[in-house]
């Protein structure tokens, strides 16, 4: 028969901290304290497998379970001496889940079972405090009514509430045992109206009831939706913990509390947590009370009224405790604890959560105290934390308050982190002309545009409703390390109008908003956001200026960046189309360019009319004479570039998009053009119409343009060598990479090839120089990853689109994924976005079938990825099983890329560097 219990104290311990997958985090942890001698109440585990066990079996508990979890009960009532459901001196449980990964919150707990009319009225005599036994009782059918009978919490909230009214008291603690008698009759009454049943009096009966529910609450709404959020498996199922009660609800020198080993916020060594007296379980998280702190120093106001000052033995234990906890887990932890007349318990201890500021400073303390080893600081940071550090943030409390005080007007995709305010403009160009005048500005958009990239530049933060992680927006404000939100379909943004809608809520142009990045949370109205002195540091060196000397945080940042490095096997690139990119990259440790976009730059005012003079041109000999006014200005976007990246290679893409991108979409932009070109208006439209597609993304773009309109590649690859011979010629040492884009045959590479490498033939005879290039192509396409050995006979290097590939792979548009694909994850159709991070099955198998036909095609092939996923932790470490050589992503991705890359070769080695 399988074992579905196992037993924790100090009679008989079962478990260890090592089967958290059997008994959950909490009850693997339950064991490991008890083991090392810290004061738990005894109990049981019943484990993950019996919550399976009791899905599969359609809600029946699997054959054993009940009688080894009533001998289990039977060892408890020997070891207490109590008896579980005895009238006179009740054993009473808590009945608490915990699954493997910690889910605040999200599952249901039962405290004080066991009691019933008869032996609330026992443990009164028995205890001689009336008081104490009916809050417990109280407390009980509370919980139980909603977690079992699953009534809710409300109505005996009100009924409480009325209670507290008739006593003209404001605390529950100051109910006296005669009020909590009759409010426990009032919850019961309420019960038996509700369910037509009287409130269950048979403690075992109350137990399984209680057990049935606790496995139930792995499948409520809110555990699914935390674990689509962190990416757990809904296999895992959740332990049930059944622990005997001690009580903080018994007296003044009773307490309930809950601490950080160290301080959650900065990381500073003390310990840091709250309490309350005389109170039970939940009361210190669920505000009922405001909690003391438990430190003198922690809030000066309340030091006479904290945990040191009051229960200065208890404390004493604590930090005793603290200490023992640390040295054994080597890691800062969330604990939680019970004072029963003096005497401290601990129910819970696990790795605490924290902020990047945090995670640095602890991880470094512990390596100082010769703790951890240099590999484990680097494998303690969570990447995704590194971009806490360079992003200006709003203080926690102050964004609850605002959206407690229903300042939340809609929630979208965290495309980008951090906190901005500004005043909503809802073109690019109110953006320009608003940031011109001195005001913080947030650009709103149904999507953006490559056209508004002034109005981008000009904005704190971007906002869209529509669009996904890999949509426009998205990628150029990670570009730029700008706050973004994207797929806020919340939002109806009426440009005509100048205002957003949400459902009846207004907001007009120049209104002020505020977004955080990282929630993903637009809120009304302004919060102010602290700038954070990383990204500060960075910007000071990206513009030549030498940095201010920094604090320990800034140290402790480098330091890791270097030693992450040091782990490292894949390099780390950046994607930049403009110096000043480049530069902040560099500053951040990019070594190299994987991706210039080279669209980008035919934007900017002066060149806009000759790019589209060149799509508009009546004749080859138009055509050219516009590129020949273009080549000039690409020369020297190259040579900025190449000079901010001495030293490193710069992979340069040829034109990717459709020509109409290029053109204009409003009337007044019409007649303009006709007038630069000399044509009609009418005939401009009908050129822009003619050059419109159905399905752009699928069209007239990438190579086909290249080999349709070959005067445009010629132009690029001739501006490349140009730059390159010229920036040679001042010392810079200068290695491009030519890339062509969107290559699915091996004529479109061939053909393709041998026109950049004549026209560099051309520019080198003309200059009487050489540079050295290599000539390589995106693999972005499917069938290119089908045919990678052929295409590799020719390549020299191959740099995956995985944002192309997923999107071709999947037949998802990524710029209106965001339609269905929160319901697809919601509905667990999808595990998460696959824009976000690479599918390892599908797009991931055509990356490996890519590689494994490249290196068969040519053995010295060059290797990377530059798609958004390669600044996505997951993906980078499956980047590295596959055997890249380098990734490249967004300037202020870079620090994550470098940390994840580390992190995957480290965990190749297993093991960990605890002393
Ligand atoms: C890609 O497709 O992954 C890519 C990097 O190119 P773009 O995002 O410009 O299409
Ligand atoms: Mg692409």
């Amino acid at each position: 028969m399988s074992r579905w219990a196992y037993a924790f104290g100090t009679h008989r311990t079962d478990g260890d901290a090592t089967m958290k997958a059997l008994l959950g985090g909490k009850g693997a942890n339950l064991a490991e304290m008890t083991r090392i001698g810290i004061p738990v109440p005894p109990g049981f585990t019943l484990t993950t497998a019996a919550c399976n066990a009791y899905f599969q079996g359609g809600g029946r508990f699997p054959t054993g379970l009940v009688s080894q979890a009533e001998k289990a009960l039977a060892s408890l009532e020997r070891q207490h001496g109590r008896r579980f459901g005895d009238p006179n001196t009740p054993l009473l449980v808590s009945v608490r889940s915990g699954a493997m990964f910690s889910m605040p919150g999200m599952m249901d707990t039962i405290l004080n079972l066991g009691l019933n009319d008869r032996s609330a009225r026992g443990l009164a005599e028995s205890s001689g405090d009336a008081r104490f036994a009916y809050d417990s009782y109280r407390r009980f059918i509370q919980m139980y009514a909603d977690v079992v009978l699953e009534l809710g919490k409300e109505p005996f909230d009100k009924l409480l509430e009325q209670a507290k009214r008739r006593r003209r008291v404001t605390r529950d603690m100051d109910l006296t045992a005669r009020d909590l008698i009759s409010l426990t009759e009032r919850f019961k009454d309420y019960v038996k109206k509700t369910t037509g049943r009287a409130f269950p009096q048979d403690a075992k009966k109350q137990l399984w009831g209680a057990v049935r529910a606790v496995f139930r609450s792995w499948n409520n709404d809110r555990a699914k939706i935390y674990r689509r959020q962190y990416g757990i498996a809904d296999s895992l199922g959740t332990a049930v913990n059944i622990q005997c009660m001690v009580f903080g609800n018994t007296g003044e020198d009773c307490a309930t509390g809950v601490a950080f080993t160290r301080d959650p916020a900065s990381g500073e060594n003390k310990l840091y947590g709250e309490y309350l007296i005389n109170a039970q379980g939940e009361d210190v998280v669920a505000g009922i009370r405001t909690p003391l702190p438990i430190r003198r120093g922690q809030s000066a106001e309340y030091d006479e009224e904290s945990l040191e000052a009051r229960m200065p033995k208890a404390y004493r234990e604590l930090l005793a405790i603290r200490k023992k906890l640390e040295q054994h887990y080597c890691d800062m932890q969330d604990v939680e604890f019970t004072i029963e007349h003096g005497k401290l318990f601990m129910l819970q201890t696990r790795t605490g959560k924290r902020t990047g500021r945090a995670a640095l400073k602890i991880a470094f303390d512990l390596h100082r105290s010769k703790r951890i080893d240099r590999k484990e600081v680097v494998r303690r940071v969570d990447p995704e934390m590194v971009t806490q550090l360079m992003a200006p943030e709003f203080e926690p409390a102050a964004l609850l308050t605002a959206s407690r005080d229903g300042r939340l007007l809609a929630t979208g995709l965290p495309a980008g982190p951090g906190a901005a305010t500004g005043h909503i403009a809802l073109t690019a160009k109110t953006a320009a002309s608003m940031a011109a005048a001195g005001k913080p500005v947030l650009l709103v958009r149904a999507e953006t545009s490559p056209e508004d990239i002034g109005g981008m530049l000009a904005a704190e933060g971007i906002v869209t409703s529509r669009g996904g992680m890999t949509s426009h927006a998205a990628v150029v404000a990670r570009g730029m390390g700008k706050p973004c939100i994207v797929g806020a379909e919340a939002l109806e943004v009426d440009e005509k109008d100048r205002r957003v809608r949400v459902g009846r809520t207004v907001v007009k142009e120049g209104d002020l908003l505020s977004m955080d990045g990282g929630r993903g949370w637009v809120l009304t109205g302004g919060l102010e956001p602290q700038p954070s002195e990383i990204q500060e540091s960075v910007l000071r060196r990206a513009s030549g200026k030498k940095p201010k000397k920094g604090s320990s945080m800034l140290t402790m940042f480098e330091r890791l960046m270097r030693w992450a490095d040091a782990e490292s096997g894949l390099s780390v690139r950046t994607n930049a189309d403009t110096p000043r990119d480049a530069l902040v990259a560099r500053a951040l440790g990019a070594r190299g360019i994987g991706l210039c976009r080279t669209e980008h730059m035919f934007f900017g005012d002066d060149r806009i009319a000759a790019m589209r003079e060149m799509i508009l041109a009546r004749d080859e000999e138009g055509r050219r004479n516009a590129l020949r006014k273009l080549l000039p200005m690409q020369r020297r976007d190259f040579v900025g570039i190449f000079k901010a990246m001495d030293g490193y290679p710069v992979t340069i893409r040829l034109l990717d998009p459709p020509l109409h991108e290029f053109l204009p979409t409003e009337p007044r932009h019409f007649r303009q053009l006709a007038k630069d070109t000399g044509r009609s208006v009418e005939a401009v439209e009908r050129l822009v119409e003619q050059l419109r597609e159905t399905n752009p993304m699928l069209g007239h773009r990438g190579c086909r343009l290249g080999l349709t309109v070959p005067a445009i590649y010629e132009m690029q690859a001739t501006a490349i060598i140009e730059a390159a011979i010229s920036c040679r010629s001042s010392g810079i040492r200068v290695l491009p990479e030519i890339m062509i884009p969107l290559v699915g045959t091996l004529r479109e590479y061939t053909d393709l090839e041998s026109l950049i490498r004549q026209m560099a033939g051309a520019v080198m005879a003309r200059k009487k120089s050489r540079v050295r290039f290599l000539v390589g192509t995106m693999i972005e396409i499917p069938r290119a990853c089908l045919i990678a050995e052929q295409i590799a006979q020719h390549a020299e290097f191959f740099s995956f689109g995985t944002n192309d590939l997923t999107q071709l792979t999947y037949g998802y548009s990524r710029d209106d994924v965001a339609r269905f694909l929160p319901e697809y994850i919601q509905q667990g159709i999808l595990p998460g976005d696959p824009f976000e991070s690479m599918d390892p099955e599908g797009v991931g198998k055509l990356v490996a079938t890519a590689i494994d036909g490249g290196r068969a095609g040519r053995k010295d092939l060059k290797l990377g990825v530059c798609g958004e996923h390669g600044g996505d932790p997951a993906s980078v470490r499956i980047f590295h099983e596959l055997g890249l050589n380098y990734v490249s992503c967004s300037p202020y991705r870079v620090p994550v890329a470098r940390l994840a890359a580390a992190q995957a070769r480290l965990s190749e080695g297993g093991g960990s560097g605890t002393a």
